[in-house]
């Protein structure tokens, strides 16, 4: 059963062709591991194989996980959407939060975060599919969202994520992300120094590589498909 070491190491060679074809190096994108659903030895399992990052949506389901695998010194993002009165159990256990869209949920994220830990790493959502998806911040309300981010004491402010709608349409692909790295280097011509673009997931990984991504955020290419919820 040596399934998701397979697994992983054909995303890892989508994601150096896709490199490759972008004239990046394969080290410039990391791979989060999405195992929202699965159990803690499929963690376990992709561990072995080498995987350090893992990425989870829901807070409960996570922190299972994350204590059995304690022993593992694993890096753990949270991807999913935040809920104000799940802060606290974010900033105490995870070393990222990807979908921070308010500024509601970032203060609190800032003040749950113990003292003993670095600051929490986090991206901004961006909503760059308007209409047809809910979370993230709109573009136009970025840049005073990124402000407030980057102000706060216990957060440091890497870079954007996105989930842009699903598509079969490569070059719609391409323009989502295009516009998030676009939006990132304006906010570091206005000061910032955003290095992370979080976007790609299982279908639409090389796209989000040609536009910049830094993390390609990984579930059934490497654990399978999901039981509907
Ligand atoms: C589930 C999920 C993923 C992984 O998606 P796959 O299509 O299974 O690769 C990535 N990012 C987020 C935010 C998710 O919720």
């Amino acid at each position: 059963m040596a399934t998701i070491e397979n697994n992983l190491q054909a995303v890892k060679k989508r994601i150096a062709s896709a490199c490759a074809g972008a004239g990046r190096s394969a080290d410039e994108v990391l791979l989060v591991a999405v195992t929202k659903t699965f159990p803690p030895e499929a963690v376990r399992e992709a561990a072995r194989a080498g995987q350090r990052d893992f990425g989870e949506n829901y807070v409960q389901e996570a922190l299972t996980k994350i204590e059995s695998l304690a022993d593992s010194r694993l890096v753990w993002h949270f991807i999913g959407p935040i809920q104000s009165n799940k802060t606290r159990a974010i900033a105490e256990a995870f070393q990222w939060a990807h979908s921070v869209d308010r500024e509601k949920v970032a203060v609190r994220l800032s003040e749950a975060r113990p003292a003993h830990l670095p600051a929490l790493q986090v991206c901004i959502e961006v909503n760059v599919s308007g209409e047809q998806t809910k979370s993230g911040v709109a573009p136009e309300a970025l840049p005073a969202l990124a402000r407030t981010v980057h102000a706060l004491p216990r957060l440091r402010l890497r870079g954007l994520m996105a989930i842009p709608e699903p598509t079969a349409d490569l070059e719609l692909a391409r323009r989502r992300f295009r516009l998030v790295r676009e939006l990132r280097d304006e906010l570091n011509r206005s000061g910032l120094a955003l290095d992370t673009l979080s976007m790609g997931m299982s279908a639409d990984l090389e796209a989000a590589i040609a536009e910049g991504a830094t993390m390609v955020r990984v579930g059934t290419a490497i654990f399978g498909a999901r039981k509907a919820a």
